[in-house]
């Protein structure tokens, strides 16, 4: 594991193999005989249990994602925080799964949520923590137990977890975690046949081989993918409230992140007015030592991870440029490009680097049309003042996710997950366990 600040060898973590995951998969299996007879108010405790020694290792967990992932500090205290609420949240779910009973003829019935058994989630490097648990607390929640498998690059926090699940009492084999290469261990997990679900957060690429490989078996599966995603900026909104709020909705994290609003359409009569506002907001926008409290973002993830986003840059139309440390480190500046035109790579691709790319609009049909240009349909924000147009938009623009006047994406209690090509199926939320059942019918005749 690489420090991407300093590029320094933090230290190495033996990868499983596809022997590994068989044991592993095994010992699930074992496990959730035991796990799914729990009553549901021991499940709920030890559940939060569990979120209490989560919180008792907030500073640690954060700190170690600051190593591994570069992640701000103050970032990474979120992330190891949404993983405590996450567990709380889903603590009241064992005792609140409940079935239906509905009318019929001749008789009652009653429908169950059964658990699926064992579950894969198999997670991206940008946010190691939080999108572990995503997947492992409503999953646990409703009976079933997990093997997490983390990226090849930040496995560390996710490994730290399962350390504290067992601390919390969870018993062996609920939660494991399982290091290692997506092509050796994370499709050992995928094709496993003693795999029920699997919950996958990554690229479009991976997602569409991992559903695929899912068809053998019919296993489960739930898809978090890319995306590419807009603000729609009008000419009646707050501009100073947008300017203010838009570095963080695209250079957060460095820009590695799913939901980034990477394009900008702005209405064209408030084109140069607005960029001259969320200029000193870009320039403000520090780079460096995800330790300092006033920094904006840390390096990307690795040396390849930097190329490839300079490779969008490069020979583009640059509208503004924030400052980046030099020497160690995989760092790369808050970056403002204007769209020469909609075909362009940086306004179509996902970059997963600190670049907005900047477009202006003339109509409501216009931006609509520019919005849903693409396979992508993950989130997006609106801002005008008119509630009308406001609403016409959120129902119009194609994505699982969006914002009006805000910049939010990832709420717990909502539901989480892409349109087109951003993914299949939802997480968080309070239907969220839901999905990690199978519902049973079961009618019995009075007659
Ligand atoms: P990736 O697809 O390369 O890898 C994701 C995970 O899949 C890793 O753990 C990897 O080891 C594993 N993997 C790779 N090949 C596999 C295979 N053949 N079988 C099983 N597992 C395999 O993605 P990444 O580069 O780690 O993450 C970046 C991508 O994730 C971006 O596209 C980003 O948008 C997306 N992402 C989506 C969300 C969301 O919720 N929609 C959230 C975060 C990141």
């Amino acid at each position: 594991m690489i420090n991407p600040v300093t590029e320094e060898l933090i230290t190495s973590v033996e990868p499983v193999d596809a022997t590994g995951v068989d044991t592993a998969v095994r010992a699930a299996a074992t496990a959730f005989e035991s796990w799914r007879q729990v009553s549901p108010g021991d499940r709920a405790r030890l559940l939060r249990r569990f979120a209490a020694v989560v919180d008792a290792h907030v500073e640690e967990l954060a700190l170690l994602e600051v190593r591994n992932a570069g992640h701000t500090v103050g970032n990474a205290r979120w992330e190891a925080g949404n993983v405590r609420d996450l567990l709380d949240y889903y603590a009241g779910a064992p005792e609140r799964l409940c079935g239906r009973q509905i009318p019929v003829a001749g008789g009652v019935d009653v429908t169950f949520h059964e658990p699926l058994g064992v579950v894969g989630v198999i997670v991206p490097w940008n946010f190691p923590m939080p999108i572990a648990a995503w997947g492992f607390a409503p999953a646990l929640a409703a009976g079933n137990t997990v093997i997490v498998k983390p990226a090849e690059a930040t496995p560390l926090t996710a490994l730290r977890l399962a350390e504290l699940a067992l601390e919390a009492g969870l018993p062996e084999g609920v939660l494991t975690v399982l290091p290692g290469h997506g092509e050796v261990t994370g499709h050992a997990l995928v094709t496993h046949p003693g795999v029920r679900k699997i919950c996958f957060t990554g690229s479009v690429e991976v997602g569409r081989q991992i559903m695929a490989a899912c068809a053998a078996d019919l296993t489960r599966v739930t898809l978090e993918l890319g995306g590419k995603s807009s603000t729609l900026l009008f000419a009646d909104a707050d501009l100073d409230r947008a300017a203010a709020a838009l570095p963080g909705a695209v250079f957060d994290n460095a820009g590695q992140d799913c939901c980034a609003r990477s394009r900008l359409l702005i209405q064209r009569e408030v084109y140069d007015d607005f960029l001259a506002r969320l200029e000193p907001h870009v320039a403000a926008w520090r780079c460096g030592d995800p330790m300092d409290p006033a920094t904006g973002m840390g390096p990307l993830i690795t040396a390849e991870q930097r190329a490839r986003v300079a490779g969008y840059v490069a020979g583009a139309d640059v509208l503004m440029r924030g400052d980046a440390p030099a020497g160690a480190g995989f760092w790369h500046p808050a970056t403002v490009l204007a769209a020469r035109d909609p075909a362009e790579r940086h306004w179509r691709e996902e970059v997963f680097g600190p670049v907005l790319s900047v477009l202006p609009f003339d109509g409501e049909d216009e931006a609509l049309r520019l919005a849903n240009d693409t396979e992508y349909g993950l989130s997006g924000s609106i801002w005008t003042r008119d509630v009308g147009r406001a609403l016409r938009l959120a129902r119009g623009v194609e994505a699982g996710v969006l914002s009006v006047n805000s910049h939010s994406s990832v709420r717990y209690w909502t539901p989480f997950g892409g349109a087109k090509q951003s993914g299949l199926g939802r997480e968080l939320g309070p239907d969220a366990p839901l999905a990690f059942t199978e519902t049973k019918n079961v009618f019995i005749s009075t007659e």
